[in-house]
C-alpha cells in the first residue's frame, strides 16, 4: 500500500466518522492522526506473526483521543472491513489479507470496548467521589451554623425564648433566664399563654399573639409587661416571630425580649413630671385643664360639674417678709389640708404661684360644691406652724357649678377665677359663689385686661390726633395724640375703655411708650413735609408713668431716634399725676422740663388744684377740662365767664398758654376769645382723626381760612359701656 493510497484512506475514514464524536479538533488534524493509525493498521494485518495485542492497542487509542460516539466505532470497522483488504497489497508469504483484517477489526473491537468500559467506570467513579466531597462539606457548614446560632443564642445580651405552637416554652438562652431568673429547667415547666399573662395586658396583645401561631401574620413587635420569678415587674421590648417548616405550615415560635424596664421608668418620671408641681406633689396645670377636656368630652347629659379657684391672701407678704422657704412650706401645708378635704374624691390642683383649684365631678348642686369651699376655708385658716413661726393664712375663693352642657373648660376656669377676684374684692377670707350677670362684665373687663400686652404687640393699637388751633385765627398749631384700640371683637375702643384697666394692671407702661414713639414718629413725618410750620404733638401720660425711672431717657431716646428737637413735643399731664408722692414726680417733671419738652396740666379744673400752687411747677399749659366749654354754652353764662376769664388771667400771669378743651359751637370759641383763651380743640375745629386727614386738612389750611371741619371724616368709636 503506498503512502498515497494510506492518505487517501485516512482521509476517507476521517470523513467517515467526522460528526460522529465530540472531538474538538478540524478536519485536518483528524486525518492525520488517522494516517498514524491507518500506519499501524496496515503494519498489524502485514505482520509475519499477527499480534491481536496491536489492534486492541489501536482500540484503546480510538478511545483515549475520545472517538467514543457509538457510531464511530460501527463506521471505523465498516471501512476497514470493506476497504483495507483490497488496498493491502502483496501479503506476505502465508498471510490471508482479508483474514487478517478480520482479525484485526475483530482485536481493534475487544481494546475499543474494554477502554470504554474502563473509562465510564473511571468516570462513575468520579462523580460518586465529588458526591461524597460534597457531602461531607455541607455536613460540615451545617455544623458550623449549628454551632455559630448556638453561640449567638448563649451569647446574645438579648434574652432568646422559643416555644411550641401551643406555648409551651422549649428553650430559653442563659439572657432571658437572667432577665426572668428562672432556670431553664423552670422554664420548660411553663406556658406562654398560661404563665406570662399580666393583668394589665391590653386584649390586643392576646389577639396578635393567637394570629401569630395560627399563622396568620409571621411576627409581631409590642412592649409587654411581666412578673419575674420574685414577682417584680419587668417591662420589655418583645418580638415574637413564627417559624414555618418546609411546607410553610407554622412549626414553632420565636420570642426576642430586650428589658426595657430602666426606660420605662424614665418615662413614667417624666410624665409623672409633667402632669405634677414638684413642691406640692398636686396635679398641675395641665392635669387640671386635661381633667375639665375629659369631664367636657364625655357627653354632657344632665351632669354638673364644679370648681372652686383659690388664691392665699398675702402670700405675697410671707415670702417677701419670711423668705421662699417659709413660703414653700407653708404653701405644701396648704396642699396637704386641701388634700386632706378632698380625699381621692376631688382632684386638687396647683396653678402656680399660691392659686389652687378644685375640680367637683359629678356635683349634685350649688349647695354641694358651696359646702366644700367652707370646708376649705375652715381648713386653711387653721393656724400653721413653718420653724419657729406660727403664721394664720386665708383665702379667697371663688366657686361655680354649673350643669356641664352650660360651659367649657375655659369658661368654666375663667368664671371662676374671676370670681375669685370678686371674694378678694370684697374683703378676702371669704368665698363667693358666681354670678353670670356680673361675671359678664367682669370677664369683658379681664379679657381686655389679660390681652392688652399681647395686643400692643399685635399692633391692634392706633393713634389719632385731634388740631390744637389758635384762637385768635383757627391756625392748626399742633395735635393731640389719642390713642384707641381696634379690638378684633369689640370693634374700635375709645381710651375710656382700656387706660383706667391698663392703668390697674400696669400695661399703661408699655402702651404709653408706644403711643409716644407712635407720635414723634409721625410728627418726624409732618416735619419732613413741612417744615417748621409742622405741628407739635401732645402725648397724654398716665400717672403712672411718671414713676418709670427710665421715662427721662426713654423721652430722651425717642426723640433722639426720631431727630426731633424737644419742643416739637408736648406731655400732657392730669392734677391726679402730681397728687399723692410730693417729690417723685415733681422730679421727673422738672428733669423732663430741662429736657427741653412743654407740660401741660390737663383737664385742669377737674381736680383739687388751686391756681398758686401751679407756681410750684414747671409747666408750660394749662389745658381747660370741657365743662368749662360746658358751662359757656348756657344763653347766659356770665358767671362762668368771670371764672373762666380769671383763670385766663392768673395763668397768664404765670406765663402759662390757655388751651380750652371741648369747643363745639361758635359760641362756645366766641366766648373763650373773648376772656383771652389762646388755643382751642373740640369738634367745632376738628373730631381726633388719622394722620393722612391731618395731613390733608394742613395742606388745605391757611391761617386765613382756618380749619375747615368737612374736610375730616373718621372712624366710629364704640362707645357701648363696660
Ligand atoms: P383728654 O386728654 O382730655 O383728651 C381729650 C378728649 O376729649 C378726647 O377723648 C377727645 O376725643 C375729646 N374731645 C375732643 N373734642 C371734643 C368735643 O368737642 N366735645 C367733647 N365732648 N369731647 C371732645 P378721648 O379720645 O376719648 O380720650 C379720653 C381721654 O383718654 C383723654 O382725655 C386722655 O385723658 C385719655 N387718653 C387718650 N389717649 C391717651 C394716651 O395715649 N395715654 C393716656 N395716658 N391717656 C390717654
Ligand atoms: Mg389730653
Ligand atoms: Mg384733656
Amino acid at each position: 500500500m503506498t503512502y498515497g493510497e494510506q492518505e487517501e484512506f485516512a482521509r476517507r475514514w476521517a470523513e467517515a466518522i467526522v460528526g460522529t464524536s465530540y472531538v474538538p479538533i478540524g478536519r485536518r488534524v483528524l486525518t492525520k492522526h488517522l494516517l498514524g493509525l491507518t500506519r499501524r493498521l496496515v503494519e498489524a494485518a502485514l505482520a509475519v506473526e499477527f499480534v491481536p495485542a496491536l489492534g486492541r492497542q489501536i482500540g484503546v487509542d480510538m478511545v483515549a483521543a475520545h472517538f467514543t460516539g457509538t457510531e464511530t466505532l460501527r463506521e471505523t470497522l465498516a471501512l476497514i472491513a470493506e476497504e483495507l483488504p483490497g488496498l493491502l497489497g502483496s501479503a506476505p508469504p502465508g498471510v490471508d489479507a482479508a483474514g487478517r483484517v478480520a482479525q484485526l477489526v475483530a482485536s481493534m473491537a475487544a481494546g475499543y470496548a474494554g477502554a470504554l468500559r474502563e473509562r465510564s467506570l473511571d468516570e462513575q467513579d468520579a462523580i460518586y467521589r465529588a458526591g461524597l466531597r460534597a457531602r461531607r462539606q455541607a455536613e460540615q457548614a451545617l455544623a458550623a451554623s449549628e454551632a455559630k446560632f448556638r453561640a449567638m443564642f448563649t451569647e446574645a445580651a438579648i434574652g432568646i425564648g422559643i416555644a411550641d405552637l401551643d406555648g409551651n416554652i422549649t428553650d430559653a438562652n442563659p439572657e432571658l433566664q437572667r432577665m426572668f431568673g428562672y432556670t431553664l429547667e423552670e422554664f420548660t415547666q411553663l406556658n406562654v399563654v398560661r404563665s406570662m399573662i399580666h393583668p394589665d395586658d391590653a386584649p390586643s396583645v392576646w389577639e396578635t399573639y393567637g394570629e401569630l401561631v395560627r399563622g396568620e401574620r409571621d411576627h409581631f413587635r409590642m412592649e409587654k409587661r411581666y412578673y419575674r420569678s420574685d414577682g417584680s415587674e419587668i417591662w420589655t421590648q418583645l418580638t415574637v416571630s413564627l417559624v414555618r417548616d418546609e411546607a410553610g405550615a407554622p412549626a414553632y415560635q420565636v420570642a426576642l425580649l430586650q428589658d426595657i424596664s430602666e426606660r420605662h421608668r424614665l418615662q413614667e418620671k417624666l410624665e409623672y413630671q409633667a402632669y405634677h408641681d414638684p413642691l406640692t406633689a398636686l396635679a398641675n396645670r395641665q392635669m387640671v385643664t386635661e381633667r375639665l377636656g375629659k369631664i367636657f368630652a364625655a357627653p354632657a347629659g344632665q351632669r354638673r360639674v364644679g370648681l372652686c379657684f383659690l388664691d392665699l391672701d398675702g402670700f405675697k407678704v410671707v415670702n417677701d417678709s419670711l423668705g421662699h422657704d417659709v413660703g414653700d412650706q407653708l404653701l405644701k401645708t396648704v396642699a396637704s389640708r386641701l388634700t386632706r378635704c378632698c380625699g381621692e374624691e376631688h382632684l386638687v390642683g396647683r396653678m402656680g404661684g399660691d392659686e389652687f383649684v378644685i375640680v367637683v365631678e359629678d356635683t349634685g348642686g350649688k349647695a354641694d360644691v358651696a359646702a366644700l369651699a367652707d370646708e376649705v376655708l375652715a381648713a386653711v385658716v387653721e393656724p400653721v406652724r413653718v420653724g419657729d413661726h406660727e403664721l394664720s393664712v386665708t383665702t379667697s375663693i371663688g366657686v361655680v357649678e354649673q350643669a356641664v352642657a352650660e360651659t367649657n373648660p375655659e369658661d368654666l376656669l375663667q368664671a371662676a377665677d374671676i370670681t375669685m377676684y370678686q371674694a378678694k374684692h370684697n374683703g378676702k377670707a371669704r368665698c363667693v359663689m358666681y354670678d353670670r350677670n356680673r361675671n359678664d362684665s367682669e370677664v369683658r373687663r379681664f379679657t381686655l385686661s389679660a390681652t392688652m400686652l399681647a395686643a400692643v404687640e399685635r399692633g391692634e393699637f392706633f393713634v389719632e390726633y385731634q388740631p390744637l388751633a389758635a384762637l385768635a385765627d383757627r391756625a392748626l398749631l399742633g395735635v393731640e395724640a389719642l390713642v384707641r384700640w381696634r379690638h378684633p371683637r369689640f370693634g374700635v375702643l375709645g381710651p375710656e375703655r382700656f387706660v383706667g384697666l391698663a392703668a390697674e394692671s400696669g400695661s399703661i407702661v408699655q402702651l404709653g411708650h408706644w403711643v409716644l414713639a407712635r407720635a414723634c414718629q409721625q410728627a418726624r413725618v409732618w416735619r419732613d413735609a413741612f417744615g417748621d410750620a409742622a405741628p407739635f404733638v401732645s402725648v397724654n401720660l398716665a400717672p403712672r408713668q411718671l414713676h418709670e425711672p427710665t421715662l427721662v431717657t426713654d423721652i430722651g431716646k425717642i426723640l433722639d431716634d426720631n431727630q426731633l428737637h424737644p419742643s416739637s413735643l408736648h406731655l400732657e399731664l392730669t392734677e391726679q399725676a402730681l397728687i399723692g408722692d410730693e417729690t417723685g414726680p415733681l422730679t421727673v417733671l422738672t428733669k423732663l422740663h430741662r429736657l427741653g419738652v412743654r407740660i401741660a396740666l390737663d383737664d385742669f379744673g377737674t381736680g383739687y388744684w388751686n391756681l398758686p400752687d401751679l407756681r410750684r411747677l414747671p409747666l408750660h399749659e394749662l389745658k381747660l377740662a370741657g365743662s368749662f366749654a360746658v358751662g359757656l354754652q348756657s344763653p347766659c353764662p356770665v358767671v362762668d365767664q368771670r371764672i373762666v376769664a380769671a383763670l385766663v388771667d392768673l395763668a397768664h400771669a404765670l406765663e402759662l398758654t390757655v388751651t380750652a378743651e371741648g369747643i363745639e359751637t361758635p359760641a362756645q370759641l366766641e366766648h373763650f376769645r373773648e376772656v383771652g383763651c389762646d388755643v382751642g380743640q373740640g369738634s367745632l375745629f376738628a373730631p381726633p382723626s388719622a394722620a393722612e386727614q391731618i395731613d390733608a386738612l394742613f395742606r388745605a389750611a391757611s391761617p386765613l381760612c382756618g380749619i375747615r371741619r368737612e374736610d375730616i371724616s373718621r372712624e366710629d368709636i364704640s362707645r357701648e359701656a363696660l
